[in-house]
């Protein structure tokens, strides 16, 4: 029920945002959330930004948050590196500015086909070259290394549309080596485990809002969470009549979930 939630657990673009601009009733809701002493915790599958640049973002828009309150994918990445892959070699396919995330975290990064790599981490790239996708494809067929990937997403927004997301660079790389990596962002369960272990509250009292299906709706699903989609970004109501990931509840908007979650 919705009265009874404590948690929630939003994606931010097609959400509660579209790039620069924050949509009506997200700020309402966040007081609210407070009102009732609950927690807002924002789960993105966009890893070409930081913690730190999260804060700024939200201050711009006059919202008080903490690192603690983003999790993102590449932070999840991070966090399973760390635990199955300590001081092992790692490489990664990804932007500098995320790489420089990576070596900072401590992880042993590397760019070239090495000795004794232990897993290959895709990210979203946006300075993607044929050569890092043939030592991609060079390292998974002729080594054992792990194979993992930040999110699943098959494209993100642009200007004019949308432009392939780390999902698509995944199929590419399954067209020539036939591997799929483990994917670390939503819909992973882990996402929604950590944030309900961080907070303490209950299933019961945890809603993941978004609006994306197959990201969004079925990480919820998988954590065994209720869900609200809204359809303000990607998902239609067309969409969610034949969808394998059924939300829970489903808005127009935000403000509309607010209104809802008020009573
Ligand atoms: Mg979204």
């Amino acid at each position: 029920m919705l009265k009874d939630k404590r948690l929630f657990l939003f994606d931010i673009d097609g959400t509660i945002a579209t790039g620069e601009k924050l949509y009506d009733g997200t700020k309402e809701l966040l007081d609210y959330i407070e009102e009732i002493k609950g927690k807002a915790i924002y789960i993105t599958n966009n890893s070409t930004k930081s913690l730190s640049d999260y804060v700024k973002k939200f201050s711009i828009w006059n919202i008080k948050t903490e690192e603690s309150q983003f999790v993102t994918s590449g932070f999840m990445a991070v966090r399973y590196l760390k635990e199955h892959f300590p001081e092992k070699k790692i490489f990664v396919m990804g932007t500098q500015s995320f790489l420089k995330d990576l070596r900072q975290q401590r992880i042993q990064v590397t760019e070239s086909v090495e000795k004794d790599i232990q897993c290959v981490l895709v990210g979203y790239d946006s300075e993607l070259n044929y050569s890092k996708l043939e030592h991609v494809c060079e390292i998974l067929s002729t080594t054992e290394a792990e194979y993992l990937a930040t999110n699943p997403d098959l494209c993100c927004p642009a200007p004019f549309g949308f432009i392939p997301d780390c999902g698509s660079i995944c199929q590419m790389i399954q067209n020539s080596t036939g591997k799929v990596p483990k994917y670390l962002g939503k819909p992973a369960k882990e996402i929604i485990d950590y944030c309900r272990n961080l907070t303490g509250f209950s299933r019961e009292e945890t809603l993941v809002v978004g609006d994306r299906l197959y990201t969004d709706i079925a990480c919820g699903i998988a954590a065994d969470v209720e869900t609200c989609v809204v359809y303000t970004g990607e998902a239609t109501r067309e969409e969610v009549k034949n969808t394998k990931y059924m939300p829970t509840y489903e808005f127009d908007n935000i403000q509309k979930l607010f209104e809802a979650v008020r009573g």
